[in-house]
Parts: C-alpha cells; structure tokens; sequence
C-alpha cells in the first residue's frame, strides 16, 4: 500500500485527527461483557418470530419506519410527523447535530457524557463546549445554561449520564430550559431511561406533553431497555420541524424492516419488558450499594451501569477486572463503567472491587 504521506487527497485535518470510535472489547471464553450498557437478556418474546416473518430481503424498508412512527405516535400522544425513528439514536444525535450546527457554531453538552458527543460535532465543523461535571458527577444545569452564546445551537442533557450514572431532576430541567433562548434545541439523551427508578427525575414525555418548551427534543432507543442493540434502532419525538430537519441529513433507508419489525414486537410485549427491566435495576441497585459498602463513591446509578472513578489507578484496575473474565469499560485517567449484566456477574464484579479499592489513592 502506498505510505499514507504520499495521498494527496485532501482529508479535512479535524477529521483526520479524530480517534477512531472504540468499541466495548468483546468478550471471549466465559467472560463477562459489561463495557458496552448491552441487556443480558435474550430478545423479548415475539422478536425471533417478527425477524423469520421478514423475508423480502431484496426489498428496500420502508424509508420512514411509518408503522413504527404511528405506533410510537400513539403510545405518546403525538402525531407520527413528530416521531422520527432511525437506525440507532446515534444516528439521531449526529442528524439533530448537523441539522442545526454549521462550522463555527457551538454544541454544549457536559463532560464526561456519552463519547459520540464530540465527534458528532466535529463531523460539521462546530465547536462543543464541554461543561465539566459536578463533584458527584452530575450535569452542571447552570453552568451549561451560562454557557450559552450567540453561537450556541444545540445543548445535550444526557439523563442518566452515560457513563457517570445520575439523572438531571425535573425540577433541575425545568429551570435550565427555562433560561435557553427558543432558538437552541435542547436534545434530551434519554437513552436509559426505562432504568430510572430516582422519583423526580426529568420524563421527556411530560416535558413534551406540556409543550412549554416546543426547541426540546426527547431522544430513546431499543438498544438498552429493549434487548435491540444489535439491529440498531432508535427514535426521537419532538416539534416536526425539527425533526424534518434531521430526516433531511440522515442517510435514507437505514433502518431495517427487521428492525421496525422487531420493535413493534417488542412494543407487544411491554408487561415483560418492564419485568426485565425491574430485575437489572434490582441488580443494579444491589451492585451499587456492595460497592459503597467496601468504600467505593458511587455516584446515584440510574441507568443499567455503575461508575467506579479510579482515576489515575483506572487501566490497572480495568486490567484486575478483565483478568478475572469481567470486560468493563475504562476511561484512562477517571474512571470505569462497569454494565449491569447477568447475575453471576455481580458478585465478582464486588469481589474484584473489593481487592483494588485498597490500591487506591
Ligand atoms: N445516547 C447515550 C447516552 C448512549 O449511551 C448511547 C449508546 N451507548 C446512545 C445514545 C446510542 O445508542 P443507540 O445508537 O444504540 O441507540
């Protein structure tokens, strides 16, 4: 191949300095992973019979998931115009970007949060602002309100925050969006929201239901919650405006009949979804409170992840985990998010803990 040096084709320099996206490690063996927030259960029933049914693969999908969108239209008390699904609420977030976002322009979102975040804004060429984090590692909702400048156009609140774990409050929400100027769409990253058990924490359905605030929009997906990671399919509600915006940059037919499928389905069997989720928040809870009990700092764990902040000590301690079958996920110099995955996870996961946190500072 010829040396990289010697291509002329001008890449844009942000670009090419961009780290390449850093999946959780597969796990092999008889190891645990719990580095990519994945649900450990297999598919809801009816999801296996839904993919069978779906044979025409020689036809394209239908480009705007429609049964979908009406479906989800109806559970939420909206018109289909303003469901947008696609394939993953990734793609979601990177449409919502450059729907709003020219070179130049600024995105807040808090940091540490969800990874995707800055390279979704570099891709056009606008500038994030990252508002650090709290001591308890929470968003910093007045922080992120000053933020705000002329060029602002898009503030991410990611509640739970992936990877930290706690939610952003209604009360919290309600005052900070109150001080966004109309203009500024606030992207509300409610990924794991199914996991929430925290009583007043932020419900992007009651915000959208009031109407009081017509810039925000609520952004889920079948990835977590819904055992669907895989198909890549996630969705986003809001003012259809704004979502015609972000359906004009996506990619068209990127979601899968397989994957709408495969979430109507899901849709079928909510009763059991619930049920499933209760058992990882349960087991969730359970993992958290072991860990503040050997002297770990655990920040609130409202989604299906908990957070260790092992700072300098994290790639050793990522290290301890993986040696004994346990894929976590480290941030080099923070910390580590650790998945709530199957039950025999748990206790080694606490028994791990329990042999580092003396090596800690
Ligand atoms: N938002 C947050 C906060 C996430 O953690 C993730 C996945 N890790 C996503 C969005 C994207 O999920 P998906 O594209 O699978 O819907």
């Amino acid at each position: 191949m010829t040396d990289a040096a010697d291509i002329p084709v001008r890449v844009r320099p942000e670009i090419a300095a961009l780290p390449a996206y850093k999946q959780g490690r597969q796990a092999s063996g008889d190891a645990f992973k719990l580095s990519s927030n994945e649900n450990p259960f297999d598919p809801l029933p009816g999801v296996a019979e839904a993919l069978r049914a779906e044979s025409a693969v020689n036809r394209y999908p239908d480009a705007t998931a429609r049964r979908l969108r009406e479906r989800l239209a109806a559970r939420f008390g909206v018109t289909s115009d303003e469901v947008h699904v696609a394939a993953g609420s990734v793609s979601i977030l990177s449409q919502l970007i450059l729907a709003t976002a020219a070179a130049g322009d600024e995105v807040i979102y808090a940091w540490r949060s969800f990874e995707a975040y800055p390279w979704l804004t570099v891709v056009p060429g606008a500038v994030g602002v990252q508002v650090p984090l709290t001591e308890d590692a929470r968003h910093d909702l007045p922080a992120m309100a000053s933020a705000v400048t002329d060029r602002t156009r898009a503030i991410i609140v990611c509640t739970p925050n992936n990877p930290t774990g706690p939610v952003v409050t209604q009360a919290e929400f309600d005052d900070f969006a109150a001080q966004i100027p109309s203009d500024v769409l606030i992207i509300l990253d409610e990924a794991y929201a199914e996991f929430v058990t925290a009583p007043g924490a932020v419900d992007g359905t009651l915000v959208l239901a009031r109407g009081t605030h017509p810039n925000v929009v609520m952004l889920r997906t079948f990835s977590k919650a819904w055992g669907l990671a895989g198909l890549r399919i996630g969705y986003a509600v809001g003012h259809s405006r704004i979502l015609d915006a972000a359906r004009s940059t996506g990619i068209p037919l990127s979601v899968t009949a397989h994957a709408e499928s495969a979430a109507l389905a899901s849709l079928d069997v909510e009763t059991e979804l619930r049920a499933r989720v209760a058992v990882i928040a349960e087991r969730r809870d359970r993992l958290a409170a072991g860990l503040r009990e050997i002297g770990w700092r655990v920040p609130d764990a409202q989604g299906n992840f908990v957070w260790l902040a092992t700072g300098d000590e994290t790639m050793a301690a990522a290290e301890a985990f993986e040696a004994a079958g346990l894929i976590v996920r480290p941030f080099a110099g923070e910390g580590i998010r650790i998945s709530v995955g199957e039950e025999e996870s748990v206790g080694k996961v606490l028994r791990i803990a329990e042999s580092i946190v003396g090596a800690l500072p």
